[in-house]
């Protein structure tokens, strides 16, 4: 197999995989969005509440703001040697939230969230919680846990994690009587007028489709669009818990595990 990076930032990955087929590719795709842990709060003691917003509602907006994760430190709580409900220093981190507004309205973000552990934090400061009129007030302390998203998508490390095929397109000079309409018609601009030739932009841009060849005058049309049966672009975006290449390595390292753990079944099933 190969892998080549085609874009990579904070967030984003972009690879393009060679020699791969379809099966691989979905299994680390659910694997991604539904196996892969981080870290999320589960669990909301509410000390003082006199917003007008429900406990409940809190805890929710809390659950659902994305944690940096630290995959090394800590432990799934089902895999932790604690074995306890309420969790260890191993399994379980605090984080604390002390708002009041003493004067007018204001807003609670995620980023007055104190964590006791300052590398499992909010990524972003500013997720809004609550807002706070004059004279009310927020306590709680806020318990955050590792978890899957097969559970909660709470747990879930992407935003988004697909794979296309990657495409082909034969422009053949000869026949093509350039009369602009692929160029005009595709919404991803993948073509361009070079000296009256039609030429390709940008091949990886192509998601098949297929309104250039419908839009080719001749008949049949001469553009040609297909696709490379073992070839993929895999797009992940994380929603900042993990680094994205940390989440396709985890995935391959839960695909290998699982697979193991299969042959060993196998094993045991034939004895
Ligand atoms: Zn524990």
């Amino acid at each position: 197999m190969k892998i080549e990076v085609l874009e990579k930032d904070e967030t984003n990955i972009r690879l393009a995989i060679k020699d791969a087929d379809v099966p691989l590719m979905n299994a680390l795709r659910r694997i991604a969005l539904a196996e892969v842990p981080s870290m999320a709060i589960d669990e909301v003691v509410m000390i003082e509440n006199s917003s007008i917003l429900q406990d409940e509602m809190i805890a929710h907006r809390l659950g659902l703001t994305p944690l940096k994760t630290d995959l090394d430190g800590y432990n799934l709580p089902g895999e932790c040697e604690c074995q306890s409900e309420f969790g260890c220093n191993l399994c379980r981190v605090t984080l604390t939230l002390d708002a009041e507004s003493n004067e007018g309205t204001r807003p609670v973000y995620s980023g007055e969230l104190v964590s006791e552990n300052p590398n499992i934090s909010p990524v972003s400061d500013k997720v809004p919680i609550l807002k706070l009129a004059k004279g009310q007030k927020l306590k709680l302390e806020a318990y955050a846990r590792l978890g899957t998203g097969k559970n909660h998508a709470k747990w879930q490390p992407v935003s988004l994690c697909a794979y296309k095929y990657y495409p082909k397109i034969e422009v053949p000079i000869k026949e093509c009587k350039e009369c602009t309409k692929c160029v005009d018609i595709c919404p991803k601009k993948v073509y361009t007028m070079k000296e009256n030739k039609v030429e390709i932009r940008d091949l990886l841009a192509c998601n098949l489709c297929m309104d250039c060849v419908e839009a080719c005058p001749e008949k049949p049309p001469v553009i040609k669009v297909e696709w490379e049966k073992n070839a993929f672009i895999m797009n992940i975006e994380s929603t900042g818990v993990l680094p994205p290449e940390r989440i396709i390595q985890e995935a391959t390292k839960i695909l290998d595990k699982q697979l193991k753990e299969f042959e060993q079944q196998v094993k045991v099933e034939a004895k």
